[in-house]
């Protein structure tokens, strides 16, 4: 059976894993929807390839030379936000792969899930920053959430069989990143290309500084919550440099489940495209003789605030994990723009969370508010540094 997809964030490192999944599985996919942020080079190879119904590229400074390219292809072109916005309410397609970065991942997932459609979900910052909303839509119209984010896919895995309500706790684990044994004191010398340089995975930017601040892990906790409808005391982070467990559920009787696999994206996106199957794949096997040691070490909150105040937003609830991410999205654009030092990242979102005013049910349209306060806030900071 044919299954048709869209795949938002097409050009990024989730969509082009997606896609390379798709080449080799032997199952068929039909791909319907392609986006891209800015990437007219690429999105044009894809649409040819694909033959898409539509595609989209945001920032439409580039769009004649997708037209010009695609003039003898019969394929729709749509642009800007309002562009991505459409074609994520569309209900003509069984999956839509939200590969997107940032808060701009949020309404998308929100629009899928409300035309009953089933999202495989890469963009974190969706159950960030709207979980409770995703998970009262869900309920709504039945469609479902199948998570991409390895640690995400592996206490999934784990708990196939199982009642949620014999779960102890789960244990995300994480690398560390790339500043796990750096001399703190070093810290405000990091610079872009050290901290771009992750030991164990290959991602996008923002998800590599996210990873390096370990604010990555924090969100994941937050994800964790809503993705599995746990208590913040339930969801434990363990440091596993080696990223071959890649998360752990202990369960009342205290036996722990783990799913293992080597760190490739492409594992996890697979399984979350052909759940519940576990489709044949050709890539490199795990060889756990020839890795060794498998190591473990507590988090290190003093060396990586971000955790604790991802902890804090989850504590407090309602409207905090939002300003959190958007807070986090806008920190780390800024230091990839090299306007900020590594150390500010923190020192920007606590600024945010502490002056944002607590909105307790947020609404899509009250967090699409929150989004742009907590925008503005964090860019008159990077302006003060
Ligand atoms: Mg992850």
């Amino acid at each position: 059976m044919t299954r048709k997809i869209s795949i938002l964030g097409s050009t990024g490192s989730i969509g082009v894993n997606t896609l390379s999944v798709i080449d080799t599985l032997k199952e068929d996919f039909d791909v319907v929807y392609l986006s891209t942020f800015q990437n007219s080079k690429l999105i044009i190879d894809q649409a040819k390839k694909y033959q898409p119904k539509a595609i989209v590229i945001v920032d439409d400074s580039n769009i004649s030379d997708v037209k010009n390219a695609l003039e003898k292809d019969n394929i729709e072109i749509l642009s800007g936000r309002e562009g991505l916005l459409e074609i994520s309410k569309r209900d003509d397609i069984d999956l839509v792969m939200n590969g997107l970065v940032g808060s701009a991942g949020m309404e998308p997932t929100l629009n899928a899930l409300k035309a009953s459609v089933d999202v495989a979900l890469s963009n974190k910052e969706s159950m960030v920053m709207a979980g409770d909303l995703i998970n009262k839509t869900m309920n709504e119209t039945g469609a479902k959430i199948y998570p991409v984010d390895s640690e995400h896919s592996a206490i999934w895995q784990c708990l196939v069989g199982e009642n949620i309500k014999d779960v102890n706790r789960i244990i995300l684990t994480g690398s560390g990143g790339p500043f796990r044994t750096r001399d703190v004191k070093t810290f405000p010398e990091i610079n872009l290309t050290e901290a771009l340089n992750h030991p164990n995975w290959s991602m996008g930017k923002k998800i590599t500084i996210d990873s390096a601040t370990m604010m990555n892990k924090g969100l994941e906790v937050i994800e964790a919550r809503w993705l599995f409808n746990l208590e913040v005391n339930q969801i434990d982070i363990l440091i596993h440099p080696q990223s071959i467990i890649h998360s752990m559920v202990e369960f009342k009787d205290r036996s722990i489940k783990a799913q293992l696999g080597i760190p490739d994206m492409k594992i996890p996106i697979q399984y979350a495209i052909t759940y519940p199957r576990h489709a044949l794949a050709e890539w490199e096997k795990l060889d756990l003789a020839k890795i060794g040691n498998l190591t473990f070490e507590e988090k290190d909150v003093d060396r990586f605030p971000c955790i604790d105040l991802a902890y804090q937003s989850l504590s407090v609830g309602g409207s905090a994990p939002a300003v959190l991410n958007v807070a986090n999205d806008n920190a780390v654009y800024s230091f990839l723009n090299k306007r900020i030092k590594f150390t500010d990242i923190p020192i920007i979102i606590e600024k945010a969370c502490n002056a944002h005013k607590l909105v307790t049910n947020p609404s899509l349209e009250e967090l699409l508010e929150l989004e742009l306060w907590t925008r503005d806030f964090v860019m008159n900071e990077v302006d003060k540094t």
